[in-house]
């Protein structure tokens, strides 16, 4: 027998049912979509129901254990509106990115032109001749017209797009070289944001990875030495995003071509990044252009649509037409198709820069040639700007920097620029993260004290938003 007289009623009673804190939040927050409002309340009830079990429970950050007494007050309404809330959230959300990196993974990286853009949207609103020749009535081919641009734009004799260029090394690893080995160096075994690493991937396509050399140093002879009978190819990946500097030795890629013509070896290379303009001229390394690298002979090379080329997420794979005809008949390459809304939106980037208008039209190579005298008006112009709007309580410099062109893209290689530079009272911290999380979400640089906006990645619409969103953070 229990000898303890009964104290409380059981406190979960006391909670009310969902349709009626569902009420309640829809009556805090009436923009909130009907269904978040009742997934939230579900949410809240069940959590505070377990707190009131006295069960450990995982609670959103900064919000303590509720107790019996305030189980139905604003706690309850605060977390289930809390739910409600993150549920509905827009995502992805545009951003005004004002960090200076052209090529921000983490903001998605290449925007798109704005023609590019609308091919996407008309591709996926309208019914097309995706796989029609309009000709014949005949079935058609829906990679062929691209595959003519990409080989137009880059002397390559054939070539290939898929999904991504993740997909694109899975593709050319799988084609060529399943069950047998690849050869790569230790140095090159790159990690590429937060989940893509090569050697998972070189695993996956079911090649036998065998690495040779240090992660510092890599010599012809460690590549001979390995070459075996079962060897398929010997495999080169960019390091996108570290520089190493010190003792170190690569073997080049005109080196490890010659040993694969040698011992009559495909050579193959993961570009990363690279673009379809010879952008050497203009300051920028001679590994930025894919086409090159067929030059210094590799048989294959592939790289992102959506970094250096400045369009739409893909894998572009170039190289020699028995090479690229096995990789489109393997049918992995379905399952890694380019969608209908990319294809577009990549061809008309391409056109764009098959008409020399890559450099007014494609946001990433815009923004990537724009002169610092540019920079440097515009910098002066937002700073006025915000100097009318804000000018008694924030201090306001111009001040010129440098910057990375970010995504897996050119490391070590930095542009000059230009910032704005806000000294706030409270600290540039805090801006900052009022910045992020204004209406409009503006995401810029800290350094020593200050906020720096950078004008590398705002175009004039952006320098307007920011200006909004400066206004709005110094109330
Ligand atoms: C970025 C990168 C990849 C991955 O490309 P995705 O288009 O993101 O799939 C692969 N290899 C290298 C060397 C890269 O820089």
């Amino acid at each position: 027998m229990d000898p303890s007289p009964p104290v409380n009623p059981d406190p979960r009673r006391s909670l009310p049912p969902v349709d009626q804190l569902g009420r309640e939040v829809a009556g805090k927050d009436p923009q909130l979509p009907k269904w978040a409002v009742k997934e939230g309340s579900k949410r809240a009830l069940a959590e505070f129901r377990a707190a009131l079990a006295g069960k450990a429970i995982t609670r959103p950050a900064g919000t303590e254990t509720p107790d019996a007494a305030e189980a139905t007050s604003d706690r309850l309404l605060e977390s289930a509106t809390h739910y409600a809330t993150r549920l509905a959230a827009r995502h992805p959300r545009p951003v005004v990115n004002a960090t200076g990196v052209v090529l921000h993974t983490n903001l998605g990286r290449a925007p798109l032109a704005e023609g590019a853009a609308q091919a996407a949207a008309e591709a996926a609103a309208r019914y097309s001749d995706l796989e029609l020749d309009l000709a014949t009535g005949q079935r058609g081919n829906r990679l062929a017209s691209l595959s003519e641009k990409l080989c137009l734009l880059s002397g390559a004799p054939a070539a290939h797009a898929c999904n991504n260029n993740a997909a694109a090394l899975l593709l050319v690893l799988d084609t060529l070289a399943r069950g047998r080995e690849v050869i790569v160096s230790r140095g090159e075994l790159v990690e590429i944001g937060g989940s893509f690493r090569v050697p998972d991937i070189m695993e996956r396509s079911g090649v036998r990875l065998v690495e040779v050399g240090t992660t510092n140093r890599t010599h012809p002879e460690d590549y001979e030495n390995a070459i075996g009978p079962d060897t398929a190819l010997l495999l080169k990946v960019h390091r996108s995003n570290f520089k190493q500097i010190g003792f170190v030795s690569e073997v080049d890629l005109p080196t490890l071509s010659a040993i694969g013509r040698e011992r009559g070896l495909r050579v193959v290379e993961d570009l990363g990044s690279g673009s379809l303009l010879d952008l050497t001229e203009r300051g920028f390394p001679a590994d930025s252009y894919a086409p090159a690298r067929l030059g210094m002979g590799a048989d294959l090379v592939c790289f992102s649509g959506d970094k250096l080329l400045g369009g739409p997420q893909a894998g572009i794979l170039l190289g020699a037409e028995s090479e690229i005809e096995a990789v489109r008949r393997n049918p992995l390459a379905r399952a890694l198709r380019l969608d209908k809304m990319s294809l577009a939106a990549l061809e008309w980037t391409l056109e764009a820069m098959l008409d020399h208008r890559a450099e007014s039209e494609i946001p990433v190579v815009g923004r990537l040639l724009e002169s610092a005298q540019s920079l440097e008006a515009r910098a002066h112009a937002l700073a006025e700007g915000l100097g009318r709007r804000v000018g008694s309580r924030v201090q306001i410099a111009v001040a010129r920097d440098r910057t990375e062109v970010g995504g897996g893209s050119l490391p070590g290689f930095e542009l000059e620029t230009w910032v704005v530079q806000l000294v706030a009272e409270g600290g540039a911290e805090r801006l900052a993260a009022t910045l992020r999380r204004g209406a409009v979400p503006v995401l810029a640089r800290i350094r020593d004290g200050a906020v720096l906006l950078d004008l590398r990645t705002l175009d004039e619409g952006d320098c307007a938003r920011v200006q909004e969103a400066v206004a709005a953070a110094l109330v």
